[in-house]
């Protein structure tokens, strides 16, 4: 075989495998777009595959917010740390439920198919099936129970009924004896047509006593005791109002009077993703 025929013939299986490259890939990009196409239909034909489609990218988009977000607050206290820390009263946060620990939706039950496309956390009916409610908790509650739990004494404080707000308790508490001190509607005060919370009801000294709330009118008895958080806004994969109150929570374990901090009013500035109540 001459070597002029070699090379003939290399020339001729490239040539060919060019050849059937260039048609592999025009079919592919054919196959491509009748796949994508033949996806869309089915999307838009079958709006419980679109509505698991979009909960599954809900999913991974949450995930990856939370791991670029999630710092730990794990470190070993120093010495003197522990020292002052055991020099003051253990103290009691007090967290409000709706709109700051969760968001809630209420429907009735024959509309509850007709649900939102982001991903519930939890779902349960209140007078036989009546009504449905669906659960959205706030990005990183879990990783805030849980590190809040070892600074303070930690209790819920909501305008909501028992029944209601019991079972949300329970699903976020998830066996972990966080959530177990608990106070209701029927624990405030209806003043002026608004529900309020009076801290002094459950508490004589308030000088341990700390109040995250998203409601300024529901804390009006309890300036000087109350960190306003803004209300969680379902689907808000940049919400880390959870997250940022960590540092300042781990502070106020430190002193004698939370009030004395509290009700500085000067903080306010330097809390630019929340509001302090002050006087
Ligand atoms: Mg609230």
């Amino acid at each position: 075989m001459s070597k002029t025929f070699l090379v003939y013939k290399i020339i001729e299986i490239m040539e060919k495998s060019t050849e059937y490259t260039k048609f592999l890939s025009s079919h592919v990009s054919i196959m491509t777009t009748l796949l994508l196409l033949a996806l869309v239909f089915l999307l838009f034909m079958f709006s419980k595959l679109r509505r698991s489609l979009l909960r599954t990218l809900f999913k991974i988009l949450r995930k990856i917010s939370v791991g670029f977000t999630l710092k730990r607050h794990s470190r070993k206290l120093s010495p003197a740390s522990e020292c002052r820390l055991a020099m003051v009263k253990r103290k009691t946060l007090v967290l409000d439920m709706d709109d700051t620990l969760i968001k809630a939706i209420v429907k009735k039950s024959l509309e509850a198919d007709i649900e939102r496309n982001i991903p519930f956390d939890y779902r349960f009916t209140l007078f036989d099936n009546y009504y449905t409610i669906f659960v959205y908790k706030r990005p990183h509650l879990d990783y805030f129970l849980d590190t809040v739990s070892q600074w303070y004494n930690v209790m819920v404080y909501t305008t909501a009924t028992k029944f209601y707000a019991d079972p949300i308790l329970d699903f976020l508490d998830n066996g972990r004896g966080i959530l177990k001190k608990r106070m209701y509607r029927h624990n405030c005060r209806f003043i002026s047509k608004v529900r309020i919370k009076p801290l002094s009801l459950a508490f004589t000294d308030l000088s341990s006593v700390v109040l995250v709330d998203n409601s300024i009118m529901e804390c009006t008895y309890n300036k000087g005791n109350a960190i306003k958080i803004p209300n969680y806004v379902i689907g808000s994969l940049i919400d880390n109002n959870l997250l940022t109150l960590l540092p300042f929570l781990d502070c106020l374990r430190f002193v004698d009077d939370v009030r004395s901090i509290l009700k500085a009013s000067n903080y306010v500035q330097k809390l630019p993703k929340m509001s302090l109540l002050v006087n």
